[in-house]
């Protein structure tokens, strides 16, 4: 089954639980995976199942990149806030890097993610 990872930093949550609902009916085919925070909101939002990792902060990035790491993950729509510095930020280094070395698709704004989201249904 294709599995997805959905990371929204706070500034873009509402970005994101906006996407899965435009898109809920196509996400629901997915296995879905987030990190905590981001998971709780999605699931209290929208109707989708979505296993919850660790909160971002609490190492949330780094458990999804184990995973894509393993070529466990599919795509990655990863709604990062470009203006406001995060505490874990090498974390989120880590993620980007390990989906460039493992050749995983990785949308970081919602254009992108339209594209990698259309190409998953392709
Ligand atoms: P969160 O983590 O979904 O638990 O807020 C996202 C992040 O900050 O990377």
């Amino acid at each position: 089954m294709t599995r997805v990872a959905l990371i929204a930093h706070d500034e873009k949550k509402a970005d994101l639980i906006a996407f899965a609902q435009d898109h809920e009916q196509q996400l629901q085919e997915y296995d879905l995976l987030a990190t905590g925070t981001t998971g709780q909101r999605l699931m209290e939002e929208t109707d989708l199942e979505v296993e919850r990792k660790q909160s971002g902060p609490l190492g949330g990035d780094l458990m999804i990149g184990g995973e894509i790491a393993e070529d466990k993950i599919d795509g990655i729509i990863f709604l990062r806030d470009p203006l406001r510095a995060q505490p874990h930020e090498p974390d989120i280094s880590a993620l980007l890097r390990i989906c460039d070395v493992h050749d995983t698709a990785l949308a970081t704004n919602l254009a992108s993610a339209e594209f990698l989201i259309e190409g998953l249904a392709s």
